[in-house]
């Protein structure tokens, strides 16, 4: 069955993205943070009886605090567990642990708990400096697939990739023997047979390819590797369908065929990936630069412009900068009614609120100045590109194009669906 990634998916898995580098920066004082995965077939009081374990192992903790923090954060995660009757479908994740917000002795109890996207079939407790998000990582990452074909004059191998998966999907071999046979006239016919053979296996397996690679749903791109010239050959001549030719994003070197080559093609196919996607954000910031330079009224940048243009409804393409962050603030004076808006990133804003209860209010200079309203800028926008089938694309500051957005637009763009006025 063919499934497609819709664009709210892209949007949700941004953010699941999001909420997992934030978790990803958070550090303990000492080994005394809790990571727990509790796949969907676990009896939740089975894993309360593990925690009561764990907790009474951590009681041999020498350090007074971290033992402490260590079985509060158990205690916590057990809380939050007990809300659970079961796991639901795909599973439970549960992160607690004391964090130091501002230096030692700043630390607070910070408990978090996601349900994946997708089943986690994981079942593990970790106590560390850190949270393990490794499972979860996996997750967020494309769910897009490749197909990859290693082959030589002797056997051929079709796999596909997906995320990290490599299926083996099909092995051919082409039943021609060695080079070496008799000389003279039968060496001549024995060298037209041979390339016959060839032609024939070369044609059974670009049938086969093409049967194959119709039905892999959201197929990316495909790798051709092997160790000879046979690649080049495939790559090039009349074997694959066009549209197939067309996918067609490396040519690679390995030393081994078979599965062996196959393993090779994926241990390279991170790189290849990677160049294919700046490729991609390349083109998309281009996008941005033609609408902009053409003057069609169709570009837009800048957070103040796109949010409004997002408000409006009217985005087809929104490229955010990997490197935008930070929140807006609107502060009102409860007394007169003053109205104040604060953007900043996020630990500015903390700042800023916090010093608010001190600050007078520049009309009637009361201390009433209150937080009316907090929103983070990219979960904001990205509200708005949900309700409107907007796609949304992270783009890296690995390209001179994302660099461009980051230095000289305000680290967000966007393509228009028509010319705004
Ligand atoms: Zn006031």
């Amino acid at each position: 069955m063919a499934t497609t990634i819709s664009k709210s998916d892209s949007v949700a898995r941004f953010k699941f993205k999001r909420s997992l580098d934030e978790l990803s920066r958070k550090e303990g004082r000492g080994t005394e943070l809790i990571s727990l995965y509790v796949p969907p077939d676990r009896k939740i009081h089975e894993v309360l009886a593990n925690l009561r374990e764990e907790a009474g192992t951590a009681s041999n903790i020498k350090s007074r605090t971290t033992r402490q923090n260590v079985q509060e954060a158990i205690e916590k995660v057990s809380q939050k567990l007990r809300l659970w009757k079961e796991p639901p479908p795909t599973g439970l994740v549960i992160f607690g642990g004391a964090i130091p917000q501002n230096g030692p002795g700043s630390e607070r109890m910070e408990l978090y708990t996601l349900v994946p996207p997708e089943p986690v079939d994981v079942y593990f407790y970790r106590c560390d400096s850190r949270f393990h998000l490794e499972p979860l990582q996996a997750l967020a990452a494309e769910k897009e697939s490749f197909g990859i074909l290693v082959i030589d004059g002797q056997e051929a191998v079709v796999a596909t990739l997906k995320g990290r998966r490599v299926d083996i999907v099909q092995s051919f071999t082409s039943g021609i023997a060695g080079k070496h046979r008799t000389g003279g006239q039968s060496a001549r016919r024995f060298e037209r047979i041979r390339e016959q053979m060839t032609n024939d296996y070369y044609k059974r397996v670009g049938q086969h390819f093409n049967d194959i690679m119709v039905q892999v749903p959201d197929l990316k791109g495909i790798i051709i590797g092997g160790p000879g010239p046979s690649k080049y050959v495939f790559a090039e001549g009349e074997f694959l369908q066009y549209v197939l030719k067309t996918k067609v994003l490396s040519i690679v070197d390995t030393s081994y065929t078979s599965e062996a080559g196959v393993e090779e093609v994926v241990e390279r196919s991170a790189e290849i990936l990677k160049g294919v996607r700046y490729q991609e954000e390349k083109q998309l910031v281009q996008k941005f630069l033609y609408e902009l330079g053409h003057e069609t009224g169709k570009a837009s940048f800048g957070e103040a412009n796109v949010q409004r243009h997002l408000e409006k409804g009217i985005v087809d393409t929104l490229l955010i900068s990997e490197t935008l962050e930070g929140e807006r603030l609107l502060v009102k004076c409860k007394s007169c009614g003053y109205e104040e808006q604060g953007r900043g990133t996020r630990f500015e804003m903390d700042a800023f609120k916090s010093g608010l209860a001190s600050k007078s209010c520049p009309r009637c200079g009361k201390q009433t100045l209150a937080v009316e309203k907090e929103v983070d800028v990219i979960d904001d926008m990205l509200d708005y590109a949900e309700k409107s089938a907007t796609q949304v694309e992270v783009i890296s500051v690995e390209t001179e194009e994302g660099r461009m957005l980051r230095d000289s637009f305000g680290r967000v763009a966007a393509v228009l669906r028509y010319p705004a006025k």
